[in-house]
């Protein structure tokens, strides 16, 4: 059972080969001035896979301030502060270089907090507000004038970070799942569902639940299993079960498809391998939780409030 849900865990390396496309990958080089490649070599990967080069290409390019690499002699990059120490420079030290090759790897990785405890260590302001600002910084509408592509990237950047946390991919459909039983009658399971990144409320469904008692957990598991059997709708790559242990225990009858839990309050991810995930709360991958999470909530308190008014 449990060999079964790490499988599941794992991200497949298979995925591409659906609709016949090879996936993408990341490579640091192994030279004496490594830098990264992009190409479909899945073993030894620090990063992938990814549907397409441009996207792993687009990360390497956001790492690039944080994490300057050369690429090419003559280097365009060097005087853009791209490429710093230059290997071109003969001032240039190799450890110096090599430093920022390994935070590369860290932050391919998805290892943030590290680089960013490690610049706050070493006084390097600079490069943990980088990051910072690469993660966190609301869009402007200066910047989205300037990237209309922007708001895009940010969600492709939410998934991506959901990815790199827990290990799943791909994730164009994830599914929330959130019980109500305010007044005991009426109990309802709501179904929230975000499509690439992006909350799509024409997706959401309610779930009357009929057989089972005021047990949290019963109920889950039947609107669970009423939704599996709806093959017309599309399949899930992630269900996301609002609570804890005890609402994960659910897969054990089991669920066909990667499930996680995400606690209140805490907001702390459960994974039915024991595997427990604190991301921080301003986690943009949390955050897409998050919001789906508290979507459930008011789309299941809509629908109380509608069977009040009937009854
Ligand atoms: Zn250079």
């Amino acid at each position: 059972m449990e060999s079964k849900l790490i499988k599941k865990f794992l991200p497949p390396y298979n995925i591409a080969s659906r609709d016949g496309k090879s996936p993408f990958y990341i490579h640091i080089t192994s030279e004496k001035f490594p830098k990264p490649i992009v190409n479909h070599e899945s073993k030894k990967a620090l990063a992938g896979p990814f549907l397409s080069g441009q996207v792993a290409r687009q990360i390497l390019k956001r790492f690039r301030h944080i994490a300057p690499y050369h690429t090419e002699s003559p280097c365009f990059y060097r005087h853009l502060g791209l490429c710093r120490p230059c290997p071109d420079d003969p001032l240039t030290r190799p450890e110096n270089y090599l430093a920022n090759i390994s935070r590369l790897r860290r932050l391919l990785r998805g290892q943030f907090k590290q680089v960013m405890r490690q610049a706050i260590k070493t006084l390097d302001f600079e490069t943990a507000a980088s990051l910072r600002n690469l993660l966190y910084q609301p869009i402007s509408p200066e910047e989205y004038v300037v990237n209309p592509n922007l708001v895009a990237d940010r969600r492709y950047a939410s998934l991506e970070a959901l990815r790199l946390a827990i290990g799943i991919w791909p994730l164009s459909r994830i599914e929330m799942y959130d019980v109500a039983n305010l007044s005991g009658t009426a109990a309802t399971a709501a179904m929230t569902v975000a499509i690439d990144g992006e909350i799509d409320s024409r997706n959401f469904r309610h779930f009357t639940i009929q057989a089972s008692g005021p047990n949290d957990v019963a109920m889950l598991k039947e609107a669970l299993t009423r939704r599996l059997k709806r093959t017309d709708w599309p399949t899930p790559n992630l269900i996301v079960l609002d609570g804890g242990k005890s609402q994960l225990s659910i897969v054990n009858f089991p669920l066909p498809i990667p499930t996680i839990a995400l606690a209140k309050k805490e907001e702390v991810i459960y994974t039915p391998v024991g595997k427990v995930i604190r991301l921080s709360k301003d986690h943009p991958g949390l955050q897409l939780l998050m919001r789906l999470r508290d979507e459930a909530h008011r789309f299941s308190r809509r629908l109380h409030h509608k069977h009040r008014k009937i009854v």
